[in-house]
């Protein structure tokens, strides 16, 4: 078995402990005689799996009582449309749009009601975060959608955007996890899960409970979080394999230090890279200094014809899916929690000895 180095933005790295873990269990879950992708979502060995895997999630995210936590399908994309449809009660809401999911958060929402971009860094490549105070938010605007860490762009809130007493709805796609975050200074959180917490096929929704129960009449009974906590995220099947291994990502971030620990290791891990780059003659980081993602790093040489000939030569050395996302070009390494020290320590050993090939 030679497993490399993984990169990629997502679906992304597993922590290695987990994926054996999985192994293991794989034919036989327990004492049940079948694999967890064969049970019935609705069998009490199921439910012991799916309660246990929110528990932890509430531990490891230090979920207040007041928040549900729901398991749902159809990636963070669905939710820009469920917030809208969900949270729309006067029909404003109000969107920074710092990247392309945002963008994409926006223009869904632009469909329901009067979403209104309140700012953008669209001006400079959406290379930084644009401020936020609370004056710019509409006082009738019934919430305000951010993109906390923008995974194409590399840039990050370098804190939790401060709109008032307005409800703020988060994407938290590419960074949950990865750090502690004060849950009770947002309404709702999602995040598709294949960035950090598990295999594709499950986002995690975390919202308030009293922000449920005001959806519009037409919206989607998928769609509706009152509906998915009514029934403890089983109105339908939910993606139980992906809550099962979830949970095994919970239970290893815990057993490794819990969300202080991941930051700790998250930001090493980061200014190993960005130090290499500040300090390279060949590479540059391209996010703004103030807000650099601790998951998504971006880089560039300048040259084309260069990131693709480096591109190719750290995959054959062990060091894939290094290529930047189609629509901005360059490189972008994604060392979300699964990506161990060693893995980074190593790509920048790399990147140091092609600058000197390559002067
Ligand atoms: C990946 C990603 C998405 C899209 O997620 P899907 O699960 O593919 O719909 C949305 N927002 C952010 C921040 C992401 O990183």
């Amino acid at each position: 078995m030679s497993r490399v180095y993984n990169f990629s933005a997502g679906p992304s790295m597993l922590p290695l402990e987990v994926l054996e873990t999985a192994q293991k269990e794989m034919l036989e879950y327990g004492e049940s005689g079948m694999s967890v992708m064969e049970m019935s979502h609705r069998s009490p060995v199921y439910d012991a799996i799916i309660k246990e895997t929110e528990a932890n999630f509430r531990k490891l995210m230090n979920i207040p009582d007041n928040y549900k936590v729901l398991f749902l399908q159809g990636g963070a994309s669905t939710q820009f449309a469920a917030v809208p449809l969900n949270l729309m009660k006067t029909g404003k809401a109000d969107y920074v749009v710092s990247g392309q999911f945002s963008g994409k958060a926006f223009k869904e929402a632009k469909k329901y009601g009067d979403a209104k971009c309140i700012a953008t860094s669209e001006d400079k490549t959406f290379s930084y975060i644009p401020e936020i105070t609370p004056d710019m938010v509409r006082e009738d605007a019934d919430y305000v959608h951010v993109c906390y860490n923008n995974t194409i762009f590399g840039t990050k809130f370098p804190e939790v955007p401060n709109v008032g007493d307005k409800v703020l709805v988060a994407d938290m796609s590419s960074c949950i996890t990865s750090e502690p975050v004060d849950v009770t200074k947002f309404g709702v959180i999602y995040a598709g899960a294949q960035k950090n917490m598990a295999p594709a096929g499950l986002t995690v929704v975390i919202i308030r409970e009293d922000l449920m129960g005001n959806a519009r009449e037409d919206i989607p009974t998928m769609l509706d979080y009152k509906t998915m906590a009514d029934n403890d995220s089983m109105y339908n099947t939910p993606p139980c394999y992906a809550i099962y291994i979830a949970g095994l990502v919970y239970k290893w971030a815990l057993q490794n230090g819990g969300l202080e620990a991941m930051k700790e290791r998250n930001e090493k891990k980061a200014n190993i890279l960005y130090d290499f780059l500040d300090n390279s003659t060949l590479f540059k980081a391209t996010a703004d200094k103030k807000c650099r993602s601790m998951m998504n790093v971006c880089f560039v040489t300048g040259d084309a014809d260069l990131d693709k000939k480096f591109c190719k030569e750290a995959a054959e050395a062990g060091f894939v899916n290094l290529k930047g996302h189609r629509s901005v070009g360059g490189m972008r390494a994604s060392i979300y929690n699964a990506m161990p020290m060693e893995g980074v320590e190593a790509l920048v050993k790399f990147m140091a000895e092609f600058e000197k090939n390559n002067k």
